[in-house]
């Protein structure tokens, strides 16, 4: 049997409860290496066979966990954040699927969700805006026309931008055509929970490229840009209103 689990942004009790139990009960650990924090290995049987697939090839990850399954041993594939936001987990679930292999998964906390907690920030605010748009900027991995930066950002959205600190030059311009103002907050959270190294920065987009080039951050980072960052928006929600009733209050005036 493959867990494939969440390991979650950094903080190793960031993982969910039943991750932690299913890594603790693997024999076989495949994690990706480059972001994983490896603190969380801690959580594995001493006896555990550990990858890193950060070395490894599609094929060999394959290999590892068909040879663990033939011994009967359970395997976790530990991914960072959720596996379902750039995790390419998706080619070895249908890898493992093709060959009989049984597995399942489980969620893990994204770092989006984790910079929205370094932040201390809501993503969607009453009357600012109820979207969140989780994207990158195209690269070497490319993006859908349709999904230019460009063109997202003309819904105003909050934007979650993963991959891409090193592209920030690029996304300010994309985000200046597409009509957003050089007052616009933007942050960017590097290690995002991770114990003494989380940074977070603060600004706008005419100022973040330096702000962030100044504070060495080149990767491991999301940007956040979007109106829900600017207080001077803040309007109070319909839940908490003494004027709105639902299911379980009644307004009082
Ligand atoms: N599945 C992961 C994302 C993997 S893609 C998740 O759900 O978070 C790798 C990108 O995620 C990095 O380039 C960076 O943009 C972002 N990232 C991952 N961990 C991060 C963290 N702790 N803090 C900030 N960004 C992070």
């Amino acid at each position: 049997m493959v867990h494939i689990v969440g390991a979650g942004p950094g903080d190793p009790e960031l993982i969910t409860v039943k991750g932690q139990r299913l890594l603790s009960e693997a024999d076989v650990v495949i994690y990706a290496g480059s972001l994983v924090n490896e603190e969380i290995l801690r959580y594995c049987k001493p006896e555990a066979e550990i990858y890193n697939s950060a070395q490894m090839m599609l094929e060999e990850i394959l290999h590892v966990i068909t040879l663990a399954e033939k011994a009967g041993k359970t395997t976790v594939r530990l991914h960072t954040g959720d596996p379902s936001i750039y995790g390419a987990v998706q080619e070895q679930m249908d890898a493992m699927q093709a060959r009989g292999i049984e597995f399942d998964v489980t969620p893990g906390v994204s770092s989006f969700l984790a910079a929205a907690a370094a932040l201390k920030q809501e993503y969607t605010q009453p009357g600012v805006t109820q979207t969140v748009i989780i994207t990158r900027r195209g690269g070497r991995t490319p993006v859908p026309d349709s999904e230019s930066l460009k063109k997202l950002a003309q819904h105003q959205t909050t934007l979650c931008i993963f991959l891409s600190v090193s592209l920030l030059d690029d996304i300010k311009r994309d985000l200046m055509s597409a009509g957003f103002k050089s007052s616009t907050p933007v942050a960017v959270v590097y290690k995002a929970s991770w114990p003494g190294e989380e940074k977070v920065i603060k600004g706008r987009l005419d100022t973040i490229v330096q702000q962030v080039r100044e504070a060495n951050i080149d990767r491991t980072a999301l940007i956040i840009v979007g109106q829900c960052l600017n207080s001077e928006n803040r309007q109070k929600s319909n839940l908490y209103s003494p004027k709105f009733s639902h299911m379980f209050r009644q307004a009082i005036f």
